[in-house]
């Protein structure tokens, strides 16, 4: 009898846990503010301003190219749900324009590259009046976007204005670290071998912002095919300036990179695959690369290991 009424009470005990928990889960959840973003680096700004004051939904996992991505029903819905949405834009979500068009019609819908001071942006080479997107790779243009997302949230919770400040304070520290992190690790490698070649131009920014020379086989956007052309004045590049290495990005496919590492080696110059590289689309969530932070630390980590 006694062991009985002891599994009735462990029975409960657990029950009772189960409830409690549930119920704080939830509750959780009806107090926190609901961010969608499209890419996770902006996702990431909003969980470190936002801390546990929000809940943050990010549209665009690993490997998914911003470019040309369309949005699905079940994004239309987190786009619904959200209170607040913010995104690149610059035209980085070249497809989503009429949804994002339509929800800022009923909610505060962010284009956080938007807040980066036009005289700071670089202009497509390729198009007049188009602006490369690819703000985050320039940790000092970044940090307008984490202001916006903060700035942002004080008017939608002003309540809480210094815990986001505070947030906010500490991540800026963070990134200002890793910018000079960036700037001490980039100037080790030897000047003529400061040469970084991608697949599309998502890196002319890092390029500005860290001492190197880029060039994509693509150009700012992935949606034009490269052609021939492309392939074989890359090919030329890493030839004469006796290039080592050449970088595979997380969202596009190998095959362009493939193409001009076979290429190179068909006129006797060997080029290896230095790494991939994390440019429009970020790591897997809960691992190292799946924060800023870790994505920009692994891109500089591989740079260097390959071309130093
Ligand atoms: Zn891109």
């Amino acid at each position: 009898m006694k062991m009985f009424r002891g599994k009735f009470f462990i029975f409960f005990v657990t029950l009772f846990a189960l409830v409690g928990c549930n119920s704080a889960a939830s509750g959780d959840k009806e107090n926190t503010i609901k961010v969608t973003t499209t890419i996770a680096q902006i996702g990431d700004i909003a969980e470190n301003v936002g801390g546990e004051k929000v809940t943050v939904e990010s549209l665009m996992g690993p490997g998914i190219d911003p470019h040309l991505y369309q949005a699905s029903q079940g994004d239309i819905r987190k786009l619904n749900d959200a209170e607040i949405i913010f995104y690149n834009g610059l035209r980085l979500e070249g497809r989503m324009g009429d949804i994002l068009n339509k929800m800022s019609e009923s909610k505060p819908t962010i284009a956080v590259g938007e807040a980066v001071p036009t005289k700071l942006l670089l202009e497509d080479d390729d198009e007049t009046d188009k602006m490369d997107p690819h703000i985050w790779f320039d940790i000092s243009l970044w940090l307008f976007a984490v202001e916006e997302v903060k700035n942002s949230l004080i008017e939608l919770d002003g309540e809480n204005a210094d815990f986001y400040e505070e947030n906010a304070s500490a991540y800026i520290k963070e990134l200002k670290e890793l910018d000079k992190y960036a700037k001490e690790q980039i100037s080790a490698i030897p000047e003529e071998s400061r040469v970084l070649v991608t697949a599309h131009d998502a890196f002319k920014y890092f390029g500005e912002a860290y001492g190197m020379e880029v060039t994509g086989l693509q150009g700012l956007s992935t949606d034009a095919e490269f052609g021939l052309n492309d392939v074989r004045s890359i090919i030329d590049l890493l030839v004469e300036r006796d290039i080592k290495a050449v970088f595979v990005e997380s969202s596009i496919s190998e095959d362009s990179i493939n193409a001009v590492v076979k290429g190179a080696e068909s006129r006797g110059h060997s080029v290896e695959i230095g790494g991939e590289l994390y440019s429009d689309a970020m790591g897997t969530k809960g691992t190292e690369t799946g924060t800023y932070l870790g994505m920009f630390r692994h891109n500089i980590d591989t740079i260097v290991n390959a071309l130093k």
